[in-house]
């Protein structure tokens, strides 16, 4: 097995989603931000790469899954930036916003669509190609504003 390319991303979607009652502080927490967690506590590394061609945001959609000892669960989704804010250069993953979220923008003309360009869209080109992908948790922390857990990720593309 023969290792072609080695790159590292963090997780998107992390903190959206379905809420769930956390069953040790009974707060209201995104259920991705949980299975984090348990990840955390198993020690778990190995994540699956799906892909989602009928994800109606983005059909380059490539999910990350993970088998946890409670079962298999989905942690999040693979970046994939799709359009950038003209006044501040500000890259967003879909679904594309009416107002910029980092300068307020609020002209929907000034966000620009661009191509599908991102990490997933690589992803699904070389999957579509028959290529192999090993992927593993590198490292779980909190965000710079340190209001919820990501995770980045290790991934190979291999050559079997
Ligand atoms: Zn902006």
């Amino acid at each position: 097995m023969e290792v072609l390319t080695r790159f590292s991303t963090r997780i998107a979607g992390v903190a959206s989603g379905e809420k769930v009652t956390h069953p040790v502080t009974r707060e209201e927490v995104y259920t991705r931000q949980w299975y984090l967690e348990m990840l955390q506590d198993s020690g778990i590394k190995v994540v699956d790469l799906i892909q989602e061609p009928t994800n109606s945001y983005d059909e380059n959609a490539v999910a990350v899954f993970v088998t946890l000892p409670a079962g298999r669960v989905q942690l999040g989704y693979i970046p994939n930036a799709s359009a950038v804010c003209g006044s501040c250069n500000k890259k967003f993953n879909p679904p594309i916003p009416n107002t910029c979220p980092v300068c307020s923008q609020v002209d929907p003309a000034t966000i620009f669509p661009v191509d599908r360009i991102g990490l997933a869209t690589k992803i699904t080109s070389w999957l579509n190609n028959g290529y192999k992908f090993k992927a593993r948790v590198m490292s779980i922390g909190r965000t710079s504003d340190g209001k919820y857990l990501g995770a980045s990720l290790e991934i190979e593309r291999i050559q079997q």
